[in-house]
């Protein structure tokens, strides 16, 4: 047929909407075009003409009005269920063509749909409207994804899913099989990191760098991800560790890149050169590496210590003797406090733990005070030994009587009870001492590797003191032998 012939047996003015347009039918009212056709398809109520509640193609002086009072030869009954509405190839309503494409897609090999997915299937059937499910399946996309969650060789599972692109597609799907049931929900705060993480990986150019973090995200992360959210609903902090983590890890590889190395021929030096630099913003990081290594796909090769870097060392360890001096010389200081301040600074021991020591754990020979954080007892060093020697006497004019006869070193407010650790955070922080443990952790790190000397003067007492105040420490100190602070 030539452009013209068709032209002249195909194109008309459209008798509903006066657009020049193939007709798609000709009906009483005239010519119809393919868009007020399908339109026509969808209206329905009780005609005027017959009273029936039917389908209302027809159309009279503009009232919509059913096929047999309209006088249109052509029925719109589906072949299969007798649904009166638009028809699709072999005579089929919509409802019915997409049944058929679902068990065409969900077809696990054997004829039949794949019977997870049953739910699957009932629940993309239930639409108002079935017009947009076959749209959807239109995309190829969707149609890979079914075909191959039902074949099996894509897993059922959100570990599965996580494999799979593009990521919008597959997140719809997801939401698919939580919404039937067919896979477990996941938590909120994990669906904001997945999408955070679809966008973070389309701005990765490298494929292998890609690939990697993909692999490292869906093994790794949610893994441990899911694994926390069994226990009760995430948090934002933990995603936002996982954020940095993974941020850090791609800022790696492309650090990596720079130096021309791939990490499965990452070396020590590089390590090392990568941790010199911004260490707090790069640590993060270490996840990935420590995965890597553990998954052999990087040597096995060191990674710092929870210290602070060379170049930041000075500074960290300043100001953390610049506490414990002020700690123990500052006598405007609340006593209490400086006593309190003196374990977290010294021995690392947590607020909670501090909390629970009574006074029959405080030994004091008239020479020495030994206390008991653990096995053999802490002497403690001389200038906190006076400091503890003038708390333990102030405890006598405590304002209450349950707290002075109280056998807790710090008694609360209630009787019998030991000082909320809360508050005590809260006495620590007013002095300027940070009470997390993380970070004790890393203070009694850099009050062990600085070398007596170091400790003597900055806390300006003699070298002897200090070298006593590392030896004598024992505990937790111990296993720092004199000549083995020059690490
Ligand atoms: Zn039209
Ligand atoms: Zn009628
Ligand atoms: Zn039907």
């Amino acid at each position: 047929m030539t452009p013209e012939e068709y032209e002249r047996w195909h194109v008309r003015n459209c008798a509903r909407c006066g657009r020049r347009a193939a007709k798609s039918a000709d009906w009483s009212d005239g010519p119809i075009c393919r868009t007020c056709y399908e339109r026509a398809m969808r209206v329905r109520g009780c005609c005027p003409g017959c009273g029936a509640d039917r389908l209302l193609p027809g159309l009279d002086t503009g009232t919509p009005i059913c096929r047999d009072c309209a006088g249109i030869t052509r029925d719109f009954f589906c072949d299969r269920c007798g649904f009166e509405g638009l028809l699709l190839g072999r005579r089929l309503c919509e409802r019915c063509t997409l049944t058929d494409s679902l068990a065409r897609f969900l077809d696990d090999g054997t004829g039949r749909v794949a019977p997870p997915l049953h739910p699957l299937k009932t629940a993309l059937l239930e639409t108002d409207r079935p017009k947009s499910r076959l749209i959807w399946l239109r995309n190829p996309n969707v149609v890979r994804l079914l075909r191959g969650l039902a074949a099996g060789t894509i897993p059922l599972t959100h570990e599965g899913l996580d494999q799979e692109a593009p990521w919008r597609t597959v997140h719809h799907v997801r939401d698919l099989l939580m919404d039937s049931g067919v896979l477990p929900r996941i938590d909120r705060q994990i669906l904001l990191y997945q999408r955070w993480l679809t966008e973070r990986l389309a701005t990765i150019d490298d494929p292998e760098h890609h690939r990697l973090l993909r692999h490292f995200t869906t093994w790794h992360q949610m893994r441990r991800l899911r694994a926390a959210a069994e226990k009760g609903p995430l948090g934002r902090s933990q995603t936002h560790q996982a954020k940095q983590e993974t941020t850090q890890a791609g800022a790696f590889l492309t650090w990596l890149a720079d130096r021309g190395r791939t990490v499965e021929h990452c070396q020590q030096a590089d390590l090392d050169a990568w941790h010199t630099e911004k260490p707090a913003t790069r640590r993060p990081a270490q996840t990935f590496l420590r995965w890597c290594m553990r998954t052999g796909r990087m040597p096995r090769l060191t990674l710092p210590p929870q210290v602070i870097a060379q170049d930041q060392a000075p500074l960290y360890q300043h100001r953390r003797l610049a506490m414990l001096r002020r700690t123990l010389n500052d006598d405007s200081l609340p006593l209490r406090s400086r006593v309190v301040a003196a374990f977290v600074l010294l021995y690392a021991q947590p607020v909670s733990r501090i909390v629970r020591l009574t006074i029959d754990d405080v030994t004091d020979d008239g020479t020495t005070i030994t206390v008991s954080l653990g096995h053999p007892p802490s002497p403690l060093p001389e200038p906190v030994t006076d400091l503890m020697r003038a708390y333990v006497r102030s405890r006598q004019d405590l304002p209450y009587a349950s707290s002075r006869s109280s056998r807790w070193l710090f008694p609360g407010r209630q009787p019998g009870q030991p000082m909320n650790p809360g508050s005590l955070q809260a006495h620590l922080r007013e002095i300027g001492v940070p009470p997390q443990r993380g970070r004790t952790s890393a203070i009694r790190q850099l009050v062990l590797q600085a070398p007596a000397p170091v400790i003597a003067k900055a806390l300006g007492y003699h070298e002897k003191t200090a070298t006593r105040l590392v030896t004598e420490a024992g505990g937790t100190w111990s296993r720092y032998a004199p000549g083995d602070h020059s690490r």
